[in-house]
């Protein structure tokens, strides 16, 4: 039997858990995974590695066109683009600080947009970012906007960068992620906002396993539907 629910697309602000989350549904649905954050991290790192100025949206749009990102493994923890492998990089605090201003230019977005419903094509794939459901997957058959309150988000960020040896202060980390959704609600390309036909999930006070049998459930209620 063919499975109903073919494209899964997963959007919400920083540190909502969508890939985590994201990964968990995929790999238990025997689908394929895609965070779409790694193509823009990927491209703001490359920028900066060629000291191209992050505000130059001719430049940066010329470097994405050009730059066909692969992902090394599904979770995008290496990413290959021409003679450059990187990874840890693309956590960066200098990538982090940046990435939301290379991400608001429409040439940037057109190229990795372009990139990524091609890699929709075959179905079967869970893809997570800002504007899945709404621009680059329209059509997909469960739209889901993961979020939490901004200081479960800046808790659990702060929790990782501790377990990472990390010393980060926690208002600092919840200042940068304001400060992160704050551009990306507010840009006039493809803003982060959640899609009309868009499942809400709020996920403060709930485990990652926990959301992940929240969502498993919505994709088989949604098959029961359809069937
Ligand atoms: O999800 P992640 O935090 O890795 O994304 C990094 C940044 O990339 C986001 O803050 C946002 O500015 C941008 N992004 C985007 N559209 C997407 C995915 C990420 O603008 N689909």
């Amino acid at each position: 039997m063919s499975h109903p629910v073919k494209v899964i697309a997963i959007d919400g602000p920083v540190a909502a858990g969508k890939t985590v989350v994201g990964l968990k549904l995929a790999s238990r649905l025997g689908f394929q995974f895609l965070d779409t954050g790694v193509m823009y991290r990927a491209i703001t790192w490359l920028a900066l590695h060629q000291s191209i100025p992050v505000i130059d949206n001719v430049a940066l749009g010329r470097l994405a066109q050009q730059t066909t990102i692969t992902l090394v493994d599904q979770a995008g923890s290496q990413v290959k683009m021409g003679e450059h492998q990187v990874g840890r990089e693309l956590r960066e605090p200098r990538v982090e600080q940046n990435v939301s201003q290379v991400a608001q230019a429409s040439e940037v977005r057109q190229a990795l947009v372009q990139q990524q419903r091609k890699l929709a094509q075959e179905g079967k794939i869970v893809m997570v970012g800002r504007d899945i459901g709404t621009v680059v997957l329209p059509g997909a058959d469960l739209k889901v906007f993961l979020t939490a309150s901004p200081e479960e988000r800046a808790r659990r960020r702060w929790l990782d960068l501790q377990a990472r040896g990390s010393s980060s202060d926690y208002q600092q980390v919840l200042q940068d992620i304001e400060w992160r959704d704050h551009l990306d609600s507010t840009r006039s390309n493809s803003p982060l906002t959640q899609a009309r036909d868009a499942v809400l999930v709020t996920t403060d006070g709930l485990e990652e396993d926990q959301v992940v049998e929240l969502l498993f459930n919505l994709v088989r209620e949604r098959c029961g539907r359809q069937e």
